[in-house]
């Protein structure tokens, strides 16, 4: 089994089961990457769940590291540290072991930061939607944090899903950005909003209705197209599979091998 080589340095609980975790490699530099990859973090089966999940039906075997993908917050101009955004599967294998570590643990991080969502084919001049559910925030937060201040001509909007306000870590930030960022929206919708405490005066609804309702549309003074305007969609597969139609619809095509042309980026957590 590989050495736990990185230590978590932050902690932040966002909300219950949301947590922003912070964690430096020890002993290692961590390598260059771009916003919008991965990292892959791993504990050994031994290591102690959260008493906030479920238990295990079957324990596995104690000495295998469980492996994880999770999209990089942090900026790659500061490569001290990783962010990273993680939300509490209560009956899953790896995140109830997440959520019992506090800063000192140690933790198994992969040496290779990889990934193709990223904005580094994306003309300068095209604008980027990033459309997120949950924890789908997390790849923009690296890409904004990094490129917000940039010399590139485009607008960035970030359209963000969760069930309810508390599950939105990021928007203090993001609602900073876009008020010091003249190219920078951010719109927010909970698709929950009978159960908040306090009255929700925000966006209701799920994500893909701020583009079906043109709040997007609104805000930019004018309708995206497919000729001049990316899509980035991450998170939960259903999002993602319900945007990608309604993009179709509309003309996008997702970028891949055969469509290297394409103007829609897609990361699916599951
Ligand atoms: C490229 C990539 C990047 C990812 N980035 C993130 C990230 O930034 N933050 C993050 O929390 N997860 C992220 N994930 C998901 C992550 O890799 C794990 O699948 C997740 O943490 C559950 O692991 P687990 O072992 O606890 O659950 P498992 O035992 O593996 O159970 C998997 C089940 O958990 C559920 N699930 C998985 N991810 C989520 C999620 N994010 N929100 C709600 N339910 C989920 C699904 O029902 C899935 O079938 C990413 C996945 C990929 C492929």
């Amino acid at each position: 089994m590989p050495d736990l080589n990185a230590v978590v340095t932050q902690r932040i609980d966002a909300a219950p089961g949301l947590m922003i975790l912070r964690v430096a490699p020890d002993g290692w530099k961590l390598p260059e990457f771009t916003p919008g990859q991965f990292a892959v973090l791993g504990l050994p089966g031994k290591a102690p769940r959260t008493p906030y999940s479920d238990a295990e039906e079957k324990p596995g075997d104690p000495d295998k590291m469980i492996r994880r993908a999770y999209s990089i917050a942090s900026s790659s101009l500061s490569r001290d540290h990783l962010e990273l955004f993680i939300t509490l599967v209560r009956s899953g294998e790896l995140t109830p072991r997440l959520f019992a570590l506090k800063p000192g643990d140690r933790v198994w991080l992969g040496p290779k930061l990889t990934g193709l969502f990223t904005m580094r084919d994306v003309p300068p001049e095209k604008h980027i939607a990033m459309i997120a559910t949950g924890t789908g925030v997390a790849p923009y937060m690296s890409m904004l944090r990094t490129e917000l201040g940039g010399t590139a001509p485009r607008r960035y909007a970030v359209l963000a899903g969760a069930r309810h306000s508390w599950d939105l870590a990021y928007s203090a930030e993001l609602i900073t950005m876009a008020r010091i960022h003249p190219r920078m929206t951010y719109l927010a919708t909970v698709s929950r909003p009978q159960e908040e405490p306090a009255p929700w005066g925000g966006l209701k609804g799920y994500v893909q209705a701020l583009w079906t309702g043109g709040a997007l549309e609104q805000a930019w003074g004018f309708k995206p197209t497919a000729a001049d305007t990316h899509v980035f969609l991450c998170g939960n597969p259903g999002m993602i599979d319900d945007m990608a139609k309604l993009l179709a619809a509309e003309g996008f095509v997702e970028m891949d091998a055969r469509h290297p042309e394409g103007t829609i980026h897609v990361e699916r957590y599951w």
